[in-house]
């Protein structure tokens, strides 16, 4: 079944400790957009300028990514962000944050994107991420994400549209901050209480967490030695799980936990390289094999331990 995606179309300047680039395709539609291409067909809304050219929307073309919704402002310029991270690559800084055509951003659907059955409000400005969810009529499970920035400034609307969501999916500080409980597990409780009853909390290089009305599950993140930029791998987590609910059409338990390892896998191709880079390039095979060793990681065999007789000790 097909999969929407509303959220930002960007341009990124990154610093990491191992490089930088000054200018490059990101944002938090993108991210997803390519990571679930793999697993669903998928439609952007989101809003671009003018100095979005042909090179980028060759990305897209090139996994099928329909772009029929995704706006084109000819008198303006692509939202544009910049950030840093230090050896701790789990926290991203922002430096600046340019919203050109964001600004003004309307989301318009077509009618074929209104009847689309998944549905995910990438972060943007909790108010247009409820305006889509509300203007989608054939919608069978809908999953959002957001960032601090919205829970300081945004706080009263992004909790008015989580209350119409099934599934949130942020990262373990978002969930502090906007339920106001340090402990995950009280956290994770207080948050199902406002809207989704299925949340996902990703925890960067320690995995992620997922609790629902059947319970808790959680899973490393695949050990990878170079990691070059984390930028958009929660976009890319979120796309890998949505894609693969979307691609088997439900969302039930042992359905969700492959959906979580397949968020997994596709967060870490994204980051080995800068941007878009090495997720533009990802082959099925490659995203296999990796989904293989996940279980091959994460598999034990559950033999209860036996104390042996005192003599035998
Ligand atoms: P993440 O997957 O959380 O690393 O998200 C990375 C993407 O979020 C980057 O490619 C940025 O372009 C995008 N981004 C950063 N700040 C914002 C914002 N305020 N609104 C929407 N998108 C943003």
């Amino acid at each position: 079944m097909s999969l929407l995606v509303v959220g930002s179309v960007a341009f990124d300047a990154v610093q990491t400790p191992f490089g930088e680039r000054e200018k490059m395709l990101g944002g938090s539609a993108t991210h997803f957009s390519l990571a679930a291409s793999f697993f669903a067909p998928v439609r952007v809304v989101g809003v671009v300028g003018s100095d979005f050219g042909a090179t980028e929307m060759k990305v897209f073309a090139r996994r099928n990514i329909n772009t029929e919704d995704l706006e084109r402002i000819e008198s303006g310029k692509t939202f544009f962000w910049r950030g840093s991270y230090d050896f701790d690559l789990n926290t991203a800084h922002t430096l600046d944050t340019q919203l050109n055509v964001f600004a003004d951003f309307k989301p318009k659907l077509s009618s074929e994107a209104k009847r689309t059955p998944f549905v995910f409000l990438g972060n943007i400005q909790p108010d247009l991420q409820r305006e889509v969810n509300m203007s989608i009529t054939g919608k069978k499970l809908v999953a959002l994400d957001t960032m601090n920035l919205w829970i300081d400034i945004a706080r009263d609307s992004l909790i008015e549209t989580i209350k119409d969501v099934d599934i949130m999916i942020i990262n373990d500080a978002e969930v502090r901050q906007l339920s106001g409980e340090p402990n995950l597990h009280k956290a994770a409780r207080l948050i199902r209480a406002m809207g989704p009853k299925t949340l996902v909390i990703k925890r960067g290089e320690y995995g992620a967490a997922l609790f629902t009305e059947a319970g808790y599950f959680t899973i490393p993140a695949y050990p990878l030695e170079s990691v070059f930029d984390p930028t958009g791998a929660g976009d890319s987590f979120a796309g890998g799980f949505m894609g693969y609910l979307a691609n088997h059409e439900n969302a039930d338990d042992a359905t969700i936990r492959r959906a979580m390892i397949y968020g997994a896998v596709m967060a870490s191709f994204n980051v080995e390289e800068f941007g878009t880079e090495r997720v533009a390039r990802l082959t099925h095979e490659e995203i296999n094999a990796r989904f293989q060793e996940f279980k091959q990681m994460t598999h034990f065999e559950a033999v209860p331990f036996e104390p042996k007789a005192k003599a035998a000790l």
